[in-house]
């Protein structure tokens, strides 16, 4: 499938090893020819990080932790020097501390709410705005974010982060009207469990994957690339009359009442 995006740049935020959401997408944008710049959280993911980014020629490995300013304007700054233009953004960061991903949900701190909220919510509207003028330079732009269905129904152990997809889920419909005229769009891509380190995080995946296979439509777990090649989609112009939306990549699994 051709889709004719050559010489396109994209910035890929969220890639912890070979096994994160937002490599299975570089990988298949850097395949249809898009230039790559990538982002690490800290010195040891930079050791995982560097050698997949080099593998895919990308010139710009840059530090970004979303919670400093500094580095997220220090990272646009490298791009409009390097490149001048943006055409794409993959989001495809969460957090929320260890002790709310299990238990209480009532026990939440206030200090761990606003913290799975500012890096897993306010991040996109955040990468979003730096993004911007690079994207207008471009005539436009495409910007996907990962979730999941616990934005919406109640998952076990998920708690916070649940909230958090929900906020995301939201700042999506609200980027996507605001920036739509200028030719930008913003969508959400909500992916079943797979098999990475955030997952990992969560108590109870290895449960989440057995209720999929046994209850899901399609009888079986997602695989990285399916999630890849739809965020590869959700940014080409193959989705080029989608905005705002939310892209379910779950085997099925979420239109199940009972
Ligand atoms: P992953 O661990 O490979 O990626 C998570 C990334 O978030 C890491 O690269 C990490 O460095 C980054 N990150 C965390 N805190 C950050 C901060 N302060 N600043 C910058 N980056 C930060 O796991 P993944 O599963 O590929 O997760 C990617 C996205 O997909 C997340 O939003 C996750 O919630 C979502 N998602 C995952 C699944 C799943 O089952 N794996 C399902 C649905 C949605």
């Amino acid at each position: 499938m051709n889709l004719n995006l050559k010489g396109k740049r994209a910035l890929i935020v969220g890639v912890a090893n070979e096994r994160s959401i937002a490599w299975g997408i570089a990988q298949a944008l850097h395949r249809e020819g898009v230039e790559l710049a990538f982002t690490f959280l800290g010195e040891a993911l930079e050791r995982r990080v560097r050698p997949l980014a080099e593998s895919v020629n990308a010139k710009l490995i840059l530090p970004c932790d979303v919670k400093q300013d500094a580095q997220v304007d220090e990272l646009y700054k490298n791009i409009e020097k390097t490149w001048g233009t943006l055409d794409f953004l993959v989001h495809s960061i969460a957090f929320a501390d260890k002790e709310d991903l299990e238990g209480s949900f009532v026990a939440t701190s206030r200090k761990g709410f606003l913290t799975a909220l500012d890096v897993s919510a306010y991040s996109l509207v955040h990468l979003t705005r730096g993004a911007l003028p690079l994207m207008q330079k471009a005539g436009g732009g495409s910007i996907v974010t990962m979730t999941y269905y616990g934005a919406e129904k109640v998952v076990p152990n998920y708690n916070v982060m649940g909230v958090a997809k929900a906020a995301l889920e939201c700042s999506v419909r609200y980027l996507a009207s605001e920036l739509g005229p200028q030719n930008i769009r913003v969508n959400a891509l909500s992916a079943g469990p797979v098999r990475t380190l955030a997952a990992a995080g969560i108590r109870g995946v290895k449960g989440m994957l057995q209720i999929v296979e046994e209850k899901a439509p399609l009888k079986r777990n997602v695989t990285l690339e399916e999630v890849a090649e739809t965020g590869l989609f959700l940014l080409s112009p193959r989705s080029g009359g989608i905005t705002g939306e939310t892209l379910y990549v779950d085997s099925g699994y979420h239109i199940l009442g009972m």
